[in-house]
């Protein structure tokens, strides 16, 4: 299970290539210095004890540069040691040289990655010879000791060649964690891009449609979560979970946000991590503010939802973009959650009614030679893994 308490560390918004409908990039970005690092260790080291998550965020964080990691990672390892941190990385990969991955390796990053789908697609949407760089950086992650999954971002125009994308990850064998594009607070740009709530809703019944079919050969993680919010009847990723106060993003100068996604909007500050703000500070600043006040409108607008325990409205930063930082409804996507939620209880409950009316051995497994894909045979991988 994951950790609740999550830090993003974006050491530098800038990176080296250019997608299209990419937000959180910005070529003049300065690099995180060390002593911000050390002022990130001082502000944690006090502020919770459970157990915590810090991913590397960007941009692109191997921008930062090797020399930068060679020294933040020891100090944040042994300086927040009581935490246990276990470190994550979101890299395009580019950058990556053996010497860089092995130093990552040592600390157990796991690495996630962008791709798209085939090169041709890819690089339409990521622009020409992102495929092949990272791809690239990929095999050399691999071959020093890190272990690197793949994100597919879904966008209105790829979404179209869904099958083809699916067959791609399947023929590789990779694990396939999936985006939608999305607009943002920050870039008109990236809204032509956006994957429309329905279409995001059909492809999330295909996926687990295919889960169900390729059982065994290949892992969608968002079906996972899903299955897995269905089962346990409570939020499992941040979208679907009560993320404030949970989840802060530190940008390169310091800057405290509730999540990368508001990294370099400087009304979404929160304080720095140089102030040592305390979890109360945090909360009464605008942006927390504003977070707590998602919280409560999701209590009375999604009341009646039977989906409410393990949705939780979405996520807020969706539910802001379409007012410009207002809060007048829930996540967008609501339409999506909705259907693929409501088809995995009913495929459930279809299933368990059908095993009780044939007195089918529990789970449908056992008698049958070749039983076929189950929601609960998918559910009982998904708690092995
Ligand atoms: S604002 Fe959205 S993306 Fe950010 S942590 Fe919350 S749910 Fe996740
Ligand atoms: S599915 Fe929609 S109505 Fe239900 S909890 Fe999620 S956002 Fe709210």
């Amino acid at each position: 299970m994951k950790n609740p308490f999550h830090i993003m560390l974006v050491p530098t918004l800038g990176c080296p290539a250019r997608c299209s409908y990419c937000w959180s990039s910005e070529s003049t970005s300065p690099v995180m210095s060390i002593d911000t690092v050390r002022d990130t260790v001082a502000w944690l080291k006090d502020f919770r004890s459970d157990r915590l998550t810090i991913t590397f965020h960007g941009g692109e964080p191997l921008l930062a540069g090797k020399e930068f990691y060679e020294a933040a990672l020891p100090l944040l390892s042994q300086g927040l040691e009581h935490l246990r941190p276990e470190f994550a990385m979101q890299s395009n990969l580019w950058l990556m040289t053996p010497l860089f991955a092995q130093l990552l390796a040592h600390y157990h990053i796991p690495i996630g990655t962008s791709i798209d789908g085939p090169a041709d697609l890819n690089d339409r949407q990521r622009g020409k010879g992102y495929f092949d760089r990272t791809m690239r950086g990929a095999e050399i992650a691999t071959a020093n000791g890190l272990q690197v999954r793949f994100i597919c971002t879904f966008t209105s125009a790829s979404v179209q060649q869904k099958e083809e994308i699916f067959r791609f990850f399947l023929e590789h064998g990779f694990t396939m964690k999936l985006h939608p594009a999305l607009p943002s607070l920050r870039d008109g740009g990236a809204q032509e891009w956006t994957l429309e709530p329905d279409a995001y809703g059909d492809l999330l019944v295909y996926l687990l449609d295919q889960s169900l079919e390729h059982i065994g050969r290949i892992e969608i993680m968002n079906i996972s979560d899903l299955v897995r919010c269905v089962f346990t009847r409570r939020g499992t990723v941040c979208t679907f979970a009560d993320c404030m106060g949970n989840t802060f993003a530190i940008g390169p100068d310091g800057s405290i946000y509730p999540c990368y996604r508001f990294i370099g909007m400087p009304a979404y500050v929160m304080g720095n991590v140089a102030d040592k703000p305390t979890k109360e500070d945090l909360a009464h600043s605008p942006a927390g503010m504003l977070m707590a006040r998602f919280k409560e409108y999701v209590d009375t607008s999604c009341q009646k939802c039977t989906h409410i325990r393990y949705c939780r409205g979405g996520c807020p930063y969706n539910a802001i973009v379409p007012t410009y930082g207002k809060i007048e409804g829930v996540d967008p996507y609501c339409t999506a959650y909705k259907r693929i939620f409501g088809e995995i209880s009913d495929r459930f409950n279809r299933e368990m009614q059908e095993s009780a009316e044939m007195s089918v051995p529990r789970f449908g497994y056992g008698q049958q030679k070749n039983p076929k894909p189950s929601m609960m045979m998918l559910m009982h991988r998904i708690i092995l893994r």
